[in-house]
């Protein structure tokens, strides 16, 4: 059975920059709510119109829209998964355990990504100049306004969740300052 981790920290901290390396270097299954939630809303779906104010603002959409979403992933089967941005809340995090129970599968490790609200502002706003500069699509929520909320959002609703993998044992720190190889390295050696 192969090892499945959550990547935890607030927007900017890295997450889907060492969910990609893992993807490459171990071919593990990246799951990111913020990109089905995206996809949901390039192709027009239902759930894709419900969510698109939501996300644009930097709030939450709820529970039972992104539970439902990680349910339907799972249910393909699998293992080896990263969880990327899911659980953002504790209704989710249980959530995420009784579905990995369901399948026989265990969560081995909460990663948190630790780093400062200065770098994360530098971070967002470098990542929407570099994707206009590559006349990429800037992500709506990637301006100084949604950052705010976003941040809030992880303080009050997210963080709680460190608390909660500590108590399962399952919380490991990494500093998300260093450089990506040295983020990358730390998360390999939690793995390994
Ligand atoms: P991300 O790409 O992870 O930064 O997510 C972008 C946006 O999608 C967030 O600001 C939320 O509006 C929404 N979102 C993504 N994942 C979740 C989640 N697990 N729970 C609630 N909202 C989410």
């Amino acid at each position: 059975m192969s090892v499945n981790i959550i990547l935890l920290g607030p927007p900017g901290a890295g997450k889907g920059t060492q969910a990609a390396r893992l993807v490459e270097s171990r071919g593990m299954v990246q799951l990111s709510t913020g990109d089905m939630l995206r996809e949901a809303q390039a192709s027009g779906t239902e759930i894709g119109k419900i969510v698109a104010d939501v996300m644009a603002k930097g709030q939450l959409v709820t529970d039972e829209i992104v539970i439902g979403l990680i349910r339907e992933k799972l249910a393909q089967g699998g293992s080896g998964f990263i969880f990327d941005g899911f659980p953002r809340t504790l209704a989710q995090a249980d959530a995420l355990g009784e579905l990995l129970e369901e399948m026989g599968e265990t969560l081995d490790a909460a990663i948190e990504l630790q780093v400062n609200d200065e770098v994360l502002v530098d971070r967002i706003v470098g990542r929407a100049e570099e994707a206009r500069a590559a006349g990429k699509p800037v992500r709506a929520d990637d301006n100084a306004e949604s950052l705010k909320t976003r941040l809030m959002a992880y303080y009050k609703q997210t963080s709680p969740l460190i608390g909660y993998y500590h108590a399962k044992g399952l919380l490991k720190g990494v500093d998300g300052l260093a450089d990506i190889d040295d983020v990358a390295a730390s998360i390999a050696a939690i793995l390994d």
